[in-house]
Order: C-alpha cells, then sequence, then structure tokens
C-alpha cells in the first residue's frame, strides 16, 4: 500500500514501522471475511483492512484520529486476520501503534479516563482483584442478576508440589488467573511434577503487562514486564529452563518483551532472552510425551481454542491433540477460529458486541452435547462460564484427574 507518512511521524520508530506495516499490505482484503467483528457489523472499518486504512490516515494527517480510535475500540485484536492474511501482514503491531497515539495525542473523556484508571488499578493487581471479588461474592445478594452471573465460583487452593526435579520452570501465576481460578496453576504444577518437572512460583513478578498495552499505556506495559524480568531472571540464572505461562493471553505479550523493552538499555538484552524461552503450558506437556490414555475414559469435551493461542502463538491443536491422546473425546466445533468476546477487557468495554460473540460461541460449542467445555485462558474461561450449560475449565485439570475436574465430570 502506497503511503505517504506526515513530517511528524517520519524517522520515528513508531513511524517507521507502521510505515513498513503499511506497505506490505496488498488491499487484497482476504482478511475481512475472518474478522469476528466484521462478520457482526458488516462495517467495512469494523474489519482489519478498515482498520488499517484508518490508521494510515492518521499517520498522514489526514484525519483528527477519532474516527481510528473508535473503530480501534471496536476491536478484539484476536489476530485471526493475521492468520488469514497471505501477505504476513503485522496487523496486531500496527494497531498497537494507532492506539497508542491515540492516547498520547487524542483527548479522552473523563468516563474514558476514568474507567481505565480503575481497571488498571485492579485488574493487574491479583490481590486487590481477589479483594473485590471475595468482597462481590460475600454481596453477591445485594447485586443485580447480571453482574451476580459473572461472578466466578470459588475455586479450592490446592497446594503445589514441593519442587524435587533437576528440571524446573518458572511460572507467570497472572494475575486475574491466580484470582480467579487458582485450580489452574495448581493443576499445572501437580501435571508438570508428574512428568519430572517442576514448576516454580515467583514473588514478585505479577500481570505480563496484556491490559496495559491493549489500551495503548505502553509506559505501564513496560514497567510491569520489567518487574517481571526482576523477578524472574534469578530463577533462569540458577538453572530454571523457561517460563511457563498457563493462560495463553499472556504468551503473546511475553514474546514481545524484547520489542518492547529494544530501546531501555538496562533491560533489552534480558527482555529478549526471556522472550525467546517463553513457553506456552500446552507445549511444555506435549513435548514431554503422550499422557496416559485412560485418563479421559472417553468422555465428550468441547475446546475452545483462544485467538492468543491459535493466532498469537500459532499453536492451535496442540491442546485438542493431548487431550485426546489422554482417552478424551473431542466433540466438533464450528468456527473453531471465531473468538469468544472475552479479549482481555473488551467484554467489560464492548459488551453488546462481546455478548454477541460470546452468544455465537457457546452454541457452536453446545451444539454436540459436551460434557465439559475446556479453554486454555482464563478470560474466556471465565466469559463463558457465565452463560454455559455445562461446566467451563482450564484443559489442564482434565490430566489431572485426582484433584481437578477430571473426576468430576
Ligand atoms: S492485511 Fe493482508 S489480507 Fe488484509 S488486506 Fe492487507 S494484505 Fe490483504
Ligand atoms: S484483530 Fe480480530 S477483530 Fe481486530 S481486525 Fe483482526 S480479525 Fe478483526
Amino acid at each position: 500500500m502506497e503511503t505517504h507518512i506526515a513530517s511528524r511521524f517520519q524517522d520515528t520508530p513508531d513511524g517507521l514501522e507502521a510505515e513498513a506495516i503499511l506497505r506490505s499490505c496488498v488491499h487484497c482484503g482476504f482478511c475481512t471475511a475472518t474478522c469476528p467483528t466484521y462478520r457482526l457489523t458488516g462495517d467495512e472499518l469494523d474489519g482489519p483492512r478498515g482498520r488499517i486504512y484508518l490508521v494510515k490516515q492518521y499517520l498522514e494527517g489526514e484525519t483528527s484520529g477519532q474516527h481510528m480510535r473508535y473503530h480501534l475500540d471496536r476491536c478484539l485484536s484476536c489476530r485471526s486476520c493475521e492468520t488469514t492474511c497471505p501477505s504476513g501482514v503485522r496487523y496486531a503491531r500496527l494497531a498497537d501503534i494507532g492506539r497508542r497515539l491515540a492516547v498520547e495525542e487524542l483527548p479522552a473523556s473523563p468516563w474514558r479516563r476514568l474507567r481505565e484508571a480503575a481497571m488498571g488499578a485492579v485488574i493487574p493487581h491479583p490481590r486487590r482483584f481477589g479483594a473485590l471479588l471475595g468482597t462481590a461474592r460475600l454481596a453477591s445478594a445485594l447485586l443485580p442478576r447480571a453482574l451476580r452471573r459473572k461472578l466466578p465460583p470459588p475455586q479450592p487452593r490446592h497446594p503445589w508440589p514441593e519442587p524435587r526435579h533437576p528440571r524446573r520452570l518458572v511460572a507467570l501465576t497472572g494475575c486475574v488467573q491466580e484470582a480467579a481460578t487458582p485450580a489452574t496453576n495448581a493443576a499445572a504444577a501437580r501435571v508438570l511434577d508428574g512428568l519430572g518437572i517442576s514448576l516454580q512460583p515467583t514473588p514478585g513478578a505479577g500481570c505480563c503487562g496484556a491490559l496495559s498495552l491493549h489500551l495503548g499505556h505502553m509506559a505501564e506495559a513496560r514497567d510491569f514486564a520489567r518487574r517481571n524480568i526482576d523477578a524472574w531472571w534469578p530463577a533462569l540464572e540458577a538453572g530454571a529452563e523457561g517460563v511457563v505461562a498457563s493462560a495463553s493471553g499472556c504468551g503473546p505479550v511475553l514474546r514481545e518483551y524484547g520489542e518492547l523493552l529494544a530501546d531501555d538499555p538496562r533491560y533489552s538484552e534480558r527482555a529478549a532472552e526471556i522472550a525467546g524461552r517463553v513457553r506456552d503450558l500446552c507445549e511444555v506437556v506435549a513435548a514431554a510425551g503422550p499422557p496416559d490414555p485412560a485418563v479421559g475414559a472417553g468422555r465428550a469435551v468441547a475446546v475452545h481454542c483462544p485467538c492468543s493461542l491459535q493466532h498469537g502463538l500459532g499453536l492451535g491443536g496442540v491442546v485438542e491433540g493431548i487431550l485426546e491422546s489422554a482417552g478424551y473425546r473431542l466433540t466438533t466445533v464450528r468456527d473453531g477460529h471465531i473468538c469468544c468476546g472475552s479479549a482481555g477487557t473488551y467484554s467489560i468495554l464492548q459488551p453488546a458486541m462481546a455478548g454477541r460473540l460470546k452468544k455465537d460461541k457457546l452454541a457452536a460449542l453446545e451444539e454436540p452435547a459436551p460434557d465439559l467445555i475446556v479453554t486454555a485462558n482464563v478470560g474466556c474461561q471465565l466469559h463463558l462460564a457465565t452463560e454455559a450449560r455445562v461446566p467451563v475449565r482450564h484443559w489442564i485439570e482434565l490430566l489431572d484427574p485426582g484433584h481437578g475436574v477430571g473426576r468430576a465430570i
């Protein structure tokens, strides 16, 4: 695509990267067919090609930017368009640049500022989020029914096995997951322990920075990355093989730490090193060999593969392969490439679109009458569970039948 970047963006890191991305797009429009928001509205500007064009116009100085912001806000950052694009256009990077410029250059309404500040003050901080969740559960009788339905039921906090193996991995325990679904990390630690790998929690590590990044708050995202690097580095230097994320939504951000801190002389090297040593949980389990084929006992499971896993990390089909090897019967799920509408804070900020996507996703998942739905990301799990007719859990729990949900279905 021919571009004429405005002089104020020329030779800036954002301008140079955006120009390269814009030039790689040939405007063919193949990506629109697999874009969930375009499928909902039919509006070209709610699809990737339209959004690319809006960022281009902004960088060329042709618009005020509010139009760009409106349609970028409606984008899920699901990256389905990147999977479809035959030219390898890095849409998500371009969208992040557009969002960041919008934060830096456009006026935001007081309501927008308040809403983002409130989310940023609570969601990435497990203790604060846990306290809010606990309070909401105590007061649930007073809450409106719609809000009550969103509260995840409490999960038991099973202990982690003591570290005992020479092979060790550092855990990204996460923020929301740590508070809302603690069973996931405990199950991951037990399953990996059984595979001869100790999963090591690291006090001091926290949110991966995804929430800040997707809201365009770069400085905050970088601070989260630096904090995690400081927390993980001693364990990696002491022999841990890498960092494992059990929430797939964190993986794509962790893999971008090198780019995120490229201009920070104190952190750039360690950030790039860590980015190359990040593994999603399913990669680790799949590499460890086939699981016990008797665990699943033929029970019917519908897998929702999160966008972060299939489009962000390119690991579609890995969880499905593990569960089939473990003896579960996987149901066929139509439109598996389409987002469920969770998408980080999207379900809070764009409830109407997110609600329609959730309804469609649950119809596809529940049509073949599974005993259970599993996924790989806490956001999808909580979002789908609010209206699902069957339990929605993290897939790792199915390999942990002694403690997890595997024994309950
Ligand atoms: S992003 Fe890719 S698929 Fe979409 S219009 Fe550009 S080149 Fe075509
Ligand atoms: S990231 Fe997802 S919602 Fe956004 S333009 Fe691409 S396909 Fe559409």
